[in-house]
């Protein structure tokens, strides 16, 4: 019995130490122990609570996910309605509902409380998700969407993966502690580093990409199983009490400063302003500094510092009177279209593109805009010489949002898809059922050379100096007119074609004969089949043994591996069911490629060539695609030492996800930082 006590002790105790390195990491984002430190201590955690069941309780930091999938979302009603905010678009605006305030104010005892206290609270306007959490007891037991202000949707499992929000609230320091029942509210967001990531996983399995942070937010919150909304990496931060009687505290910046000491995250910009004027110069320094932040925001909101007069004010049936919410313009800008071209991709796709008057969106010059496919040309009703607003987010590729016909002229003409394909004059056609327009022609020169581009890339065969314009030329000269073409390339060849000597002729005979050392994987992917991306390839090296095997797989066999869906399975087998692409598949194999799983002379060889090779790593955050010591024994494979610290003798740093200290020391140290995405691409194999 004595023992099962201390065991019982020491989960508690763990527990505490846990929750408060969450803090420290997620709500000041200034850890204070290692990774390996937390990992240590994690770990122990969910070995003990595996032993002793009986100790586990639901607000345990270990228990963040475990919820089986739901059927649907139930209704999640919000005792205090959550309302939305008032918009100002101007400083004018903002202006304005200064003088509401004011005016509403006017003979009241709370006008000297504003003019002495401090009279607004400025916080950055996180582009998320509404939510509202309930703590009971100080135990995170609902969370629910903001649905329409009154009626939302519940949540609760997927609300608890988010990443830095307690399960169970600890107040530290000498601060009130929670009421007895106490509903937070915020904004569940994704970093735009994540979303970068996370979509770049999405294609890799064929799935869609989302357009934005937010909406990658909004779907990961919305998932029924609630496991796969913990491999999202969603955030929070939190803004506000729905429910405010029990607590004593006088203003808004109180009740942040309270949540703070709860060990919820709330946002470090937030700040108490004295004068409208000085919300305006808050507000213009979140402007500048927005592009800067790791997530979007897009505007401020504005609040009355004083509860009592956030009550006095009110609200309307639709937003209090009390707070704004002042929004930036987005990354958008007016231009026009100069004209539309047509560009066609490997699979013979044809993309309308709008030629743009150049013009400046947050700071880059941007000439061209995809208008994606005909059908969106027509629902936009796009015509060339349109003026239209052109936005541009993050890394994604510009785009036309709307068209201004209130500035059209007259002098406007339609687009029309040409009926030929614009390179080779082949017929232009449409499969039923699809919106793309596709050239007929698979020899067609455009695809061609898309194809190749797309085989000779860093992902695929990794053929370094057979780029853009070197295929064009390849391509227009007639020497490559397929992929196998490649390699029967020779150094006489090229010598003497334009940009290329002696030694550049042989840099590329070299790497095109390296690149014939290759991995399965690598070859699925580099063969460019519809939604196969470079992660599905890997999927589907691990389970067949070669490239003939995947040659005859039935939809069913690839139907089998985890990851794998329909979609990706009837495009692979359509694609091999083309005698084109079999032939090319079976030259392919003829011109001595060759495909390794790696024995101990390929990785000696590895070795030399790699770029961890003499080179000291460490590894901080989490892996999604192996564990640490999986890592770890790749690099060593690849002639790099590993390290557990930073110092200035490290070379590179690879970051997973929640990466710890060693990441911002990398920084401050100026080492290369390399994510897992491009640390896998300089693993040629995997086990
Ligand atoms: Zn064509």
């Amino acid at each position: 019995m004595e023992d099962l006590r201390k065991i019982k002790e020491r989960i508690e105790t763990l527990r505490k130490e846990i929750t408060l390195h969450n803090y420290y990491y997620y709500a000041l984002d200034r850890p204070v122990i290692s990774d390996e430190e937390y990992d240590a201590l994690f770990r122990e955690l969910q070995e003990l609570e595996r032993a002793y069941p009986q100790f586990i309780t639901p607000d345990s930091p270990t228990q963040k996910v475990g919820h089986p999938p739901l059927e649907e979302f139930k209704p999640f009603e919000h005792v205090v309605p959550m309302l939305s905010l008032e918009n100002a678009m101007t400083e004018e605006e903002l202006l304005n509902f200064d003088k509401r305030v004011r005016k509403g104010l006017e003979g009241t005892p709370l006008r000297d409380i504003l003019d002495s206290s401090g009279m607004y609270v400025v916080e950055p306007k996180i582009d998320g998700v509404a939510v509202e959490i309930v703590y009971e007891k100080g135990i995170l037991i609902a969370g629910g969407t903001r649905g329409d202000g009154r009626i939302g949707e519940d949540i609760t499992p997927n609300i608890k993966t988010v990443r830095g929000l307690p399960l169970r609230l600890m107040p530290f320091g000498n601060v009130p502690d929670p009421p007895p029942v106490v509903s937070v509210r915020g904004e569940v967001y994704m970093e735009k580093g994540d979303f970068l990531k996370l979509n770049e996983e999405q294609r890799g399995r064929g799935a869609p990409p989302f357009a934005n942070p937010r909406n990658a937010a909004a779907g990961s919150l919305r998932q029924l199983d609630s496991s796969i909304t913990a491999q999202r990496p969603l955030r929070i931060f939190c803004y506000g009490i729905g429910k405010i009687e029990g607590l004593s505290v006088t203003t808004h910046w109180e009740v942040l400063n309270l949540l703070r000491s709860w060990g919820l995250p709330v946002n470090p910009l937030s700040r108490p302003c004295k004068t409208v004027q000085d919300v305006l110069s808050i507000v213009d320094d979140l402007r500048d500094r927005r592009h800067e932040l790791p997530y979007e925001i897009d505007g401020a909101v504005v609040k009355v510092n004083n509860l009592e007069a956030q009550r006095y004010l009110g609200e309307t049936t639709r937003s209090p009177r009390w707070a704004i919410a002042y929004k930036f313009s987005a990354y958008t800008a007016q231009t026009r279209i100069k004209n539309i071209r047509v560009q066609v991709g490997r699979t013979g796709v044809l993309t309308p593109v709008a030629e743009l008057e150049p013009v400046s969106i947050g700071g880059v010059v941007v000439r061209n805009a995809t208008l994606h496919n005909y059908d969106e040309i027509l629902r936009k009703n796009i015509l060339v010489g349109d003026h239209v607003i052109v936005r541009r987010a993050g890394d994604v590729i510009p785009e036309v949002v709307e068209v201004l016909k209130e500035k059209r002229t007259g002098e406007e003409r339609v687009f029309t898809m040409p009926s030929h394909c614009p390179v080779c004059g082949s017929e232009v056609i449409q499969n039923p059922g699809e919106t793309a327009h596709r050239c007929s022609n698979p020899r067609c020169s455009a695809r061609v050379k898309a194809s190749i581009i797309h085989f000779s890339s860093r992902d695929a065969m990794d053929i370094e100096g057979m780029g853009e314009k070197t295929v064009e030329m390849l391509v227009d000269r007639g020497l490559v007119n397929s992929i196998p073409d490649i390699y029967t390339l020779s150094k006489e060849k090229l010598v003497g074609l334009p940009g290329f000597g002696d030694l550049s002729a042989e840099n590329l005979i070299n790497a095109i004969e390296r690149s014939k050392r290759t991995t399965l994987d690598r070859l699925i992917f580099a063969l460019g089949i519809p939604y196969v991306g470079r992660y599905t390839a890997r999927l589907i090296a691990e389970r067949f043994p070669s490239i003939k095997s995947l040659m005859s797989a039935r939809r069913e066999d690839l139907m089998s591996i985890p990851g794998v869906g329909e979609k990706v399975a009837g495009s692979v087998v359509d694609y091999f069911s083309d005698p084109n692409h079999r032939e090319m598949v079976n030259r392919l194999l003829e011109s001595a490629i060759e495909i390794k799983t790696p024995g101990e002379e390929e990785t000696k060889e590895l070795e030399k060539s790699s770029i961890f090779s003499g080179k000291v790593v460490v590894f901080t955050g989490t892996l999604s695609s192996m564990t640490r010591s999986e890592a770890e024994e790749l690099v060593e494979r690849m002639g790099g030492k590993v390290s557990k610290s930073v110092s200035r003798n490290t070379d590179i740093v690879v970051v997973g996800e929640n990466p710890g200290s060693k990441y911002q020391k990398a920084l401050s140290l100026g080492i290369s930082v390399m994510r897992e995405s491009e640390f896998l691409n300089h693993i040629p194999f995997r086990k």
